[in-house]
């Protein structure tokens, strides 16, 4: 990082940022928010419009997190706003059923075929948490296999060699999550099905439930290998386990149905997050009526949210979800294919060594000449390349995931405005590529 230079360019964030600090864990409500990987202050955003954000010295950005994947058709669309605005009118909260849930659920259970039945939660952690427990008291059994890279929110069990925030801090597991909370997990590298053939062989008869990413997004894109995930299915199927395929991230933004929209595989149970709230925490887990109905007050296995199903985050939910059909699917693939297309002609002009990897629309730029099939692959680029090059598209306006190891996202606003100011930005963003050591 020392080759990184960030200038000082942000004093109202940086102000902000000290009072944070002072009341909050490192000044953030989000580890990876806090910019500790790439370095310099992190940018305090007022507003969101389309493909823009504005921080609170006033600069204009073009936003390539979109709120880490929910914001899919950019910030304060209208239509998305006036169902916030007309739930909100009627009453925030009831802690009761509500017509708009249904209606949500209806949208889902209509978009992805697997999900029979689903419960709306308010987070994605929520959502992987309680399938955990519902394939655990279903299947009457306890370990549980995941990947190394995947993350999955921040469940005790599940954060084991996890992605995102615990990959770009390196952090091999998490103090406060105790041996008997972990010990029932059995991390495997992603994209390796001897592995998971040999962790069923040595584990027969207590394995619950695989859990992976539809499409893993969380060590930087690393997609499934033709046949990975209908071997996940297969090998649980044989074993008595339950799949569960975690699509907060990929869940209606790689296509209407999700990653399921695009390889087909089905799943015993499926995670949503992100999307689905359109920018309000709802989430949700579902999969086949007969492990569903194991679910209280059905059946035993229980779960519960105060806020769950909330009428202002599932009117934002729907709305947003209503506006994606397949032509908003093939703008936003398009986009990203031409924003791939701009960042890998900067690189290659500069001789920087990089790899783009997608699943659809999303996508990420690894600092390495060679293909990352898993986590230990991803860990060998070269991030230092990757800080220089964030904090140059920063400095020049373009907002990128402050992390080597993260997707980027697109939006069906980014309008041509956005898209020449990321081909403007890059040439210098490559030469400080080229430029960074270690
Ligand atoms: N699962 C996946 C694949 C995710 O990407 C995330 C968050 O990034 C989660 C679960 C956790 O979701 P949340 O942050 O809403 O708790």
């Amino acid at each position: 990082m020392d080759s990184v230079s960030f200038p000082y360019d942000a004093p109202v964030s940086q102000t902000l940022f000290d009072r944070a600090s002072l009341v909050t864990p490192g000044g953030v409500n989000s580890p990876v928010r806090a910019f500790r990987a790439v370095g310099g202050t992190p940018r305090f955003m007022v507003s969101g419009t389309g493909p823009y954000l504005t921080d609170a010295d006033g600069r204009e950005y073009v936003d390539l997190v979109c709120s880490w994947g929910p914001m899919i058709l950019g910030h304060s669309h209208p239509a998305v706003i006036e169902a916030v605005q007309a739930a909100v009118a009627r009453g925030t909260s009831f802690g009761t059923p509500g017509e708009g849930e249904v209606a949500l659920a209806e949208e889902i259970v209509a978009r992805v075929e697997p999900v029979e039945q689903v419960r709306l939660v308010s987070s994605g952690t929520e959502a992987t948490m309680s399938a955990i427990r519902l394939a655990r008291g279903f299947t009457g059994r306890s370990k549980i296999i995941k990947f190394a890279g995947c993350y999955h929110g921040h469940v005790d069990a599940l954060l084991a060699a996890a992605g995102s925030g615990v990959a770009t801090f390196g952090l091999p597991d998490t103090p406060g999550v105790t041996g008997a909370q972990a010990g029932d997990t059995i991390v495997l590298p992603y994209n390796d099905l001897e592995a998971v053939h040999a962790a069923f062989h040595a584990n027969a008869g207590e394995i619950a439930c695989v859990i992976s990413e539809a499409s893993p997004g969380n060590m930087g894109v690393v997609p499934p290998r033709p046949g990975f995930n209908e071997g996940l299915r297969a090998a649980c199927a044989q074993n008595g386990a339950l799949y569960i395929s975690d699509e907060v991230m990929t869940g209606f933004r790689t296509s209407k149905a999700g990653w399921y929209g695009v390889d087909g595989v089905t799943p015993d149970l499926m995670t949503f997050g992100k999307v689905m709230g359109g920018g309000f925490p709802a989430a949700a887990f579902g999969g086949r009526k007969d492990v569903m109905a194991h679910l209280a007050p059905a059946g035993p296995v229980y779960q519960a949210g105060t806020l769950s199903g909330n009428p202002v985050a599932t009117a934002a939910g729907l709305a947003q979800l209503r506006l994606l059909d397949d032509a908003a699917y093939e703008k936003v693939n398009a986009l990203s294919t031409e924003i791939q297309a701009l960042v890998t002609d900067a690189l290659a002009k500069e001789g920087v060594a990089h790899r783009v990897q997608t699943a659809s629309n999303m996508f990420s730029v690894f600092f390495t000449a060679t293909e990352v099939r898993n986590y230990e692959d991803a860990k060998k680029q070269e991030a230092f390349r990757f800080n220089a090059f964030f904090h140059s598209m920063l400095s020049q306006g373009v907002y990128l995931p402050p992390s080597a190891f993260e997707s980027w996202f697109v939006s069906t606003a980014h309008d041509e405005r956005a898209i020449e100011r990321i081909a403007a930005a890059l040439p210098a963003a490559a030469r400080a590529a080229a430029e960074a050591t270690a």
